[in-house]
């Protein structure tokens, strides 16, 4: 559907020419804020590829990142079932709230982005430790280290993790459990970045699997 499509298929009339729009992060998942619509700014955010709100304390559109930089890359959007809200998925660049969080209902994400906020935290110590000298290196952090040691050690410790968890588990250890299904997570992200796959990919994959067992059924 083109924008102007989209523009037909709402209900302008009830919501007297103002659509409310949930921004929501297009691959984590996490709801970033709450904006109006006109049909001009959907005009722009199609045109510019950056979401345009418009703003009712401002009284005009509102390209939102203007003044702090903060764009929202737009993905998509959604109407909802009865046309009257939208959906719009955003990659953003830096903070989405003016209070510098990521999310305008801060501090309640979910825990799924939260992991997808880790990757990023994973990602940055990779970089990083790429960046260093041999003497830095030596100094530097338990992630990068694990980095300049190489797929192998990272390897290794997702084997170690994942038997400590099969261990708590026959143990019925669940305070054990959760340290070590941490534990098991956080060095399979770094394993999965340091092969440049994201945790996005992962899921991807779970629910392809699931597509085909939903055919098998029916
Ligand atoms: P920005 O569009 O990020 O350049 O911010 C411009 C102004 O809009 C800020 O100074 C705030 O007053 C307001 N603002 C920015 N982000 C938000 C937001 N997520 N929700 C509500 N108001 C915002
Ligand atoms: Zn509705
Ligand atoms: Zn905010
Ligand atoms: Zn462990």
């Amino acid at each position: 559907l083109n924008n102007n499509d989209k523009q037909h298929e709402l209900n302008w009339i009830k919501n007297n020419g103002l659509i409310p729009a949930i921004i929501q992060h297009s691959v984590s998942g996490e709801i970033l804020m709450l904006g109006y619509m006109n049909k001009q700014s959907m005009s722009e955010t199609e045109k510019t590829g950056y979401v345009t709100f418009f703003s009712r304390s401002k009284n005009r559109l509102w390209v939102k990142g203007e003044t702090s930089g903060n764009l929202l890359k737009f993905i998509n959007w959604y109407p909802d079932c009865d046309s009257d809200s939208l959906l719009i998925l955003v990659l953003p660049q830096g903070y989405t709230c003016h209070k510098n969080t990521s999310s305008c209902f801060y501090p309640a994400s979910t825990d799924f982005s939260f992991l997808y906020q880790l990757e990023n935290i994973i990602s940055m110590k990779k970089k990083h430790n790429y960046a260093l000298t041999q003497n830095q290196k030596e100094l530097s952090s338990y992630t990068s280290d694990l980095y300049s040691n190489g797929i192998e050690r990272i390897a290794q410790k997702v084997g170690e993790e994942g038997l400590e968890t099969a261990l708590a588990a026959v143990s019925r250890n669940s305070t054990a459990l959760v340290n070590e299904a941490a534990d098991l997570i956080y060095h399979l992200l770094v394993l999965l970045q340091h092969e440049s796959l994201t945790f996005n990919k992962i899921i991807q994959e779970l629910k392809n699997r699931n597509k085909l067992k939903n055919k098998k059924i029916n």
